[in-house]
């Protein structure tokens, strides 16, 4: 069963608190898609279990980032130890915000951010009043 609002995460009730199934609802779909196989190209891929990821079509198993198989942090250090450099690509692995989830707390902290500003806004207009 899902609602409007809660979708998937309606299963869980009221449980847990608000903030973590919004994130849990970032992620989630995108965690149980079928992916693209890296060996055989194929839609293949599903999460077994925490970074690691199984090809149903040619019966490999493999690591991956903890939600997905590629990350793009990941990438950047596979291509670091390809290369041999570490320290010229440093800056841009600081730099990376591993999208959907990390964008989504952000997003969270902004608007309870903005939530705290209508409040004392409200309070503003009580006291002028
Ligand atoms: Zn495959």
């Amino acid at each position: 069963m899902s609602t409007k609002k809660t979708k998937q995460t309606a299963r869980f009730g009221a449980r847990y608190g608000v903030g973590i199934r919004k994130r849990l609802l970032k992620i989630e779909p995108l965690q149980r898609q079928k992916h693209e196989c890296p060996l055989c190209g194929f839609k293949k891929v599903k999460r077994v279990s925490t970074g690691i990821f199984y090809c149903g079509k040619c019966n490999t198993t493999f690591a991956g980032g903890a939600y997905l198989p590629k990350t793009t942090s990941g990438d950047i250090i596979k291509k670091m130890v390809e290369q041999k450099s570490f320290m010229a690509n440093l800056a841009q692995l600081i730099s990376v915000k591993e999208g959907s989830v990390e964008g989504s707390i952000l997003n969270l902290e902004e608007s309870r951010k903005e939530k705290t500003d209508k409040k004392e806004k409200k309070e503003a207009k009580k006291n002028k009043s």
